[in-house]
């Protein structure tokens, strides 16, 4: 049976240095302009097809800002 992990939310905590390695992994999800800031209005559903790339983004954050909670 598939048992595929899912990202519930999504937060940027201060101190990003817009460095966009987010956006680079995961593009559906991040913004950066001077700073990361995360889509408006994602479904669950994309948070759960782009949970790898999500997880790529927070394991690439230089300062380890991006925090999600897993379900
Ligand atoms: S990877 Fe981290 S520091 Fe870089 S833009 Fe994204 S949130 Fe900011």
């Amino acid at each position: 049976m598939l048992s595929k992990k899912c990202i519930r939310s999504i937060s940027i905590k201060p101190g990003c240095i817009g460095c966009r390695a987010c956006a680079f992994y995961a593009p559906e999800i991040f913004i950066v302009e001077k700073k990361s800031t995360v889509k408006p209005n994602l479904s669950s559903e994309t948070l759960c097809i782009q949970h790898d790339a999500i997880i790529q983004a927070v394991q690439h954050c230089p300062v380890k800002v991006i925090v999600v909670e897993e379900v």
